[in-house]
C-alpha cells in the first residue's frame, strides 16, 4: 500500500469510527504496518472486520487488517516457485519462467512442422538449446514458408 492507499483506508475507517483521530503520527504508523501489503486486501480485510456484530464499537487496529495476508514480497516469491506444465511440451517449471518458455516452445512447435514439410530432419531439442539471436534467424527464415 503506498502512504495515498493508507489516507484512504483511514478515511474510510472514520466514516464508521469518528472518533478515531486524525493525526499524521496516526497515518504514519499505520502506514509502516501496512506498506508491504496488498491495498484490495487490506480493504477487504476492512470489510470483514466491519461485518462483525461485535467490533462495532472497537476500531480496528492495522494489525487487524492483516490477519491471514500474506505480504507482498511473500506472493512473489510463492509465485515464482509455484511449479506449472507447459500445455505444449508437458514439462515442468516455474511459473516465474512459463513465459519465456511459452513463447520459445510454441515457436519451436511451430517450425517443426513447417522444416519437417521440407524434409528438414531436426528435434525439438535442438531448437530448444539455442540462444535467442541464433533462434531468431532460423525463426525469420522458415516462418513464412
Ligand atoms: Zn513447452
Amino acid at each position: 500500500m503506498s502512504e495515498e492507499d493508507v489516507y484512504r483506508l483511514l478515511e474510510r475507517v472514520r466514516t464508521y469510527y469518528q472518533h478515531l483521530s486524525r493525526s499524521d503520527e496516526l497515518c504514519d504508523e499505520w502506514f509502516r504496518i501496512l506498506k508491504n501489503y496488498e491495498v484490495s486486501e487490506v480493504n477487504e480485510n476492512l470489510d470483514k472486520y466491519l461485518s462483525v456484530e461485535r467490533n462495532r464499537n472497537r476500531i480496528p487496529m492495522p494489525q487487524d487488517l492483516i490477519q491471514d495476508l500474506w505480504t507482498i514480497e511473500e506472493c512473489q516469491q510463492s509465485q515464482k516457485s509455484y511449479i506449472v506444465n507447459c500445455n505444449l511440451c508437458k514439462r515442468p517449471m516455474t511459473l516465474e519462467n512459463y513465459n519465456k518458455h511459452y513463447d520459445r516452445c510454441s515457436s519451436i512447435h511451430y517450425l517443426l512442422q513447417i522444416m519437417r514439410l521440407q524434409g528438414i530432419e531436426v528435434e525439438y531439442k535442438d531448437l530448444a538449446s539455442l540462444n535467442d539471436n541464433k533462434f531468431n534467424v532460423i525463426y525469420e527464415k522458415y516462418k513464412d514458408y
